[in-house]
């Protein structure tokens, strides 16, 4: 049967409109009834997004000029019908103007868009190459992970539709660095301009492909593309097959403290083009563009990737080990802090991050807890007990490895029942209690268990603000607790004092609403969140009664609310005075460290400022 061939046009000739122009060439598609669809989401977002109000101007033109008559039957698609086999030309605009990562923005400065946003889909021809050519203002270059077309000069061809739609573009006047891994080119793409440094980035994105490479012994692309876009904000990251796109904030690129997370966001998404976009359960690809698509398994796919894009930068030396256990440490805050760590499962989080995760409100910390941080934790306590079990001989590195071997490789997804199977195989030995307590269940996940079997112990304590400027850090850590609201502010610490979200766990979880504005305690104004912290934290004891003075719909209230005593929120992750050889072993493996690593700060600086 003679398959269809697609050819699209992108033009933006005159991006300041923020309208991409699209022209969709098709050849063979045989006589009777088409659809065109267009994603309502797009993969690695789990998010309806709806494209389609972006698009308009649809018209379907034959050889003769002729207009086809279009039905539009539901918020993604159309309906025509195709009288022969001349080649049609079908013609549409997409306005752009969102800038993000697995969005499209057209302005001025660039054009970045994905496929998801652009590409109309044709019935089910999903398995036919695709074509794509770009009609761009003079000067502006590439950058994408799609191939070149061999016989078109100029074009792009993607072997399928989801490759299609899983390479995005960034076209512009970015500044191009390149490097080779394997003798493999690898490129880095970076709009914007800030504290930059690229030689730098260059360097250490080469050392994160190949720490990861490692572990699976190949590159499993021809070339790899790293899309950066540099803003006033960070906006993520969203993984392909063979590219990412990384949205940093411009300045984040000195001191250390900050680059270090610029550099676990590479790593994660770099990590990510084996976990879930070659190991992946079978709901993950080819996919189902037109609804939500379900997965118990997203703990796996992003939580285990995160613990993966820390772990690796640990072992490739650009963390010391006190930056790895720093970070971990600040996972563990967060986690420990959250009420609804207990009451949403992480086979929950994922299956519901279509209304949860990616639909947060004020309430989400008291109901939900993120499958990155707990996913990326169990990770760490999964790791550390598979190599307890098999006396170090195999580990999660294992798990993953046996995985892309059986179906990563073959270009299949899994069962979602293979993940456990698979783990159960390396390790030996059931892991039904450690699923059903931590996978599928709510129960506090051992990390201290875990932790001890390679030497460490978790030492928690209470944040404190800091009482004297001779000190380093901004806040110090007791152990005993402050009184405690049990109310987190908006971040933007302007007047009026708005509240964000109320802990169940806290004393004002009855009293005090998201949303209201809070003015006084006891009478005296509050002019910025820290006048609350202060106060509470110099003035007032545990159980004393404050009163809360606040507006609510414009209704001045004052309620009076019991402090009660914060729960712990500071965690340090320390040696053990007496490790044991097995203990001692154990870190060393899974850290890439001597047991004697640096207890200082950490021992990497930050690229050297430019002079002044
Ligand atoms: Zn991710």
């Amino acid at each position: 049967m003679v398959q269809p061939t697609c050819h699209f046009t992108v033009s933006f000739l005159e991006p300041g409109n923020h309208i991409y122009d699209v022209a969709l060439d098709v050849t063979d598609l045989p006589e009777g009834r088409h659809a065109l669809t267009l994603p309502v989401w797009t993969p690695g977002a789990y998010k309806i997004e709806d494209f389609s109000r972006h698009l308009f101007d649809l018209s379907i033109q034959n050889p003769l000029g002729s207009l086809e008559e279009i039905t539009h039957d539901s918020k993604n698609r159309w309906l025509f019908e195709n009288a022969g086999d001349e080649p049609l030309h079908i013609h549409y605009r997409v306005y752009a103007f969102e800038f993000g990562v697995f969005t499209s923005h057209l302005d001025q400065t660039h054009a970045y868009f994905n496929g998801a946003q652009l590409f109309l889909l044709i019935d089910d021809y999903k398995d036919i190459p695709y074509f794509v050519s770009l009609k761009k203002p003079a000067g502006w270059t590439i950058s994408t992970g799609l191939d070149p077309d061999h016989i078109n000069p100029g074009w792009y061809k993607a072997l399928n539709y989801d490759i299609l739609i899983d390479s995005p573009f960034e076209i512009g006047t970015q500044s191009i660095i390149s490097f080779e891994v394997d003798e493999k080119p690898h490129q880095v793409a970076v709009y914007g301009h800030g504290n930059e440094d690229l030689g730098q980035l260059a360097k250490d994105l080469e050392t994160i492909v190949k720490s990861q490479r490692q572990i699976f012994g190949s590159l499993p692309y021809n070339h790899y593309t790293f899309i950066v876009h540099l803003s006033d904000k960070s906006t993520g990251g969203l993984e392909h097959l063979n590219s990412t796109t990384c949205g940093v904030e411009r300045f984040m690129f000195r001191p250390w403290k900050n680059y270090k997370r610029v550099l676990s966001l590479f790593s994660h998404e770099f990590f990510h083009l084996w976990n879930v976009k070659r190991i992946h359960p079978d709901m993950l690809g080819p996919f189902d563009y037109n609804k939500e698509v379900y997965t118990h398994l997203l703990w796996a796919m992003e939580g285990f990737t995160d613990y993966y894009a820390f772990l690796t930068l640990r072992r490739s030396g650009l963390y010391s080990v006190s930056d790895y256990l720093n970070a971990l440490s600040k996972k563990l805050e967060n986690y420990e802090k959250r009420p609804g760590k207990f009451v949403q499962s992480l086979a929950e989080s994922s299956f519901d991050t279509w209304i949860k995760f990616y639909r947060p409100d004020e309430d989400s910390v008291n109901r939900t807890i993120s499958y990155y941080l707990k996913g990326d934790l169990v990770g760490t306590c999964l790791d550390l007990e598979i190599r307890r079990r098999t006396g170090n001989q195999f580990s999660l590195d294992t798990v993953l490895r046996r995985l892309y071997e059986r179906y990563g490789e073959k270009g299949i997804g899994f069962p979602e029942s293979q993940y456990q199977d698979t783990v159960e195989e390396v390790g030996n030995s059931s892991f039904q209690d450690f699923f059903d307590k931590y996978i599928y269940g709510t129960e506090p996940i051992p990390i201290d268990e875990a932790l001890l079997t390679a030497g460490l112990r978790i030492d928690r304590q209470y944040s404190k603000l800091k009482e004297d400027d001779t000190e380093n850090s901004d806040s110090s850590s007791s152990q005993f607790p402050s009184p405690w609201l049990g109310i987190d502010t908006k971040n933007d610490g302007g007047y009026p004092v708005v509240v964000a979200q109320i802990y169940s766990t806290g004393p004002a979880a009855t009293l005090i609403n998201a949303g209201d504005q809070i003015i006084a305690l006891n009478g005296y104004q509050v002019k910025k969140p820290d006048d609350i912290k202060n106060r509470l934290e110099y003035d007032h004891h545990i159980g004393d009664t404050v009163a809360v003075s606040l507006f609510r719909q414009g209704h001045l209230l004052t309620v009076p609310v019991v402090l009660a005593p914060k729960p712990f929120d500071k965690v340090r992750i320390v040696p053990v005075d007496n490790p044991d050889p097995g203990q001692k072993t154990l870190f060393e493996s899974w850290l890439a460290s001597s047991w004697n690593y640096d207890q200082q700060a950490s021992s990497k600086t930050s690229p050297p400022s430019p002079a002044q």
